[in-house]
């Protein structure tokens, strides 16, 4: 895999799994552009990038979910870097809770940034994408969205939208050179899944065959291959990345 010359812009790549990822793109020597909601923090996770791999990057303090500020990355990253060609749908946020008890703010939140800014970013970038007749987007989703979880109704179904959302694209834009697929992580260690309690934690290494929670390093590889011309003949695939969890 050699993403030598290619511009990658990644949402969420600040924490977490979306960290897993920057890295693995960078070391695979892509142009690696950072989006997270704060500044500071993409300039700061952008900067460790240049100085650990030696590669160009961008940064951007973006909410996802507000699609004047996502119309305004997209070009900024466009007019600098003169192509994008991957995008990584990465940010989410969860917000649980029992359906009975769910507020429409807890609801509204979690659609508006797991899916309504995975929208926002795929329809801005692929205006560039069609201009290049080229260009790969890796949604992440959840093995939640295909199995469902108590008490995350709202996230569960934000993440089934996205598998639906990715199958609908990839079959609009098969034929100009555009893949779309969706990588769906079992439960991974990163700051989402730390406030989870202990007791639980040990409850799912039991229930997951691998018997252990998987890495933002384990995920990384996997959105990585999708992203690449390895993967080139592969487009509105779901695949599951989560120890045998759900199979
Ligand atoms: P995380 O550690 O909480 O990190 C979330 C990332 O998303 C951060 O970089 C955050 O940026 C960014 N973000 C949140 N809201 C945003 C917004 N409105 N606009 C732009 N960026 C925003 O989460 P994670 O566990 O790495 O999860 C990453 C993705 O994997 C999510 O889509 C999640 O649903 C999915 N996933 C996670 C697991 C898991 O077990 N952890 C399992 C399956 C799927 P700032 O820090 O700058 O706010």
């Amino acid at each position: 895999m050699n993403f030598k010359d290619r511009v990658a812009v990644v949402t969420g790549g600040t924490r977490g799994i979306g960290k897993g990822i920057v890295r693995r793109l960078a070391a695979l020597g892509a142009k690696v552009v950072v989006v997270g909601t704060n500044a500071e923090t993409a300039l700061q996770a952008a900067q460790e990038l240049e100085k650990e791999f030696g590669i160009e990057t961008g940064s951007f303090g973006c909410d996802v979910s507000n699609a004047p500020q996502v119309d305004g990355m997209i070009d900024s990253v466009a007019e600098r870097f003169g192509r994008i060609d991957v995008l990584v749908n990465n940010a989410g946020i969860a917000r649980d809770n029992l359906v009975l008890r769910m507020t429409d703010d807890e609801w509204d939140q979690v659609m508006n940034v797991n899916l309504k800014g995975m929208f926002h970013t795929t329809r801005k970038v692929l205006r560039h994408m069609l201009r290049q007749r080229s260009g790969s987007i890796v949604n992440i989703t959840s093995v939640v969205g295909l199995a469902g979880n108590a008490g995350q109704a709202n996230y569960c179904a934000s993440k089934a939208g996205v598998i639906g959302f990715t199958k609908s694209v990839a079959k609009e834009f098969a034929a100009k050179g555009i893949r779309v697929n969706a990588v769906a992580p079992g439960f991974i260690a990163t700051d989402m899944t730390r406030e989870l309690p202990d007791k639980m934690k040990e409850e799912l290494s039991r229930v997951i065959p691998m018997k252990r929670l998987g890495t933002a390093d384990d995920v990384a590889p996997v959105v990585a291959f999708l992203a690449s011309d390895d993967a080139a003949y592969i487009t509105g695939q779901v695949l599951a990345v989560d120890g045998g969890m759900v199979m």
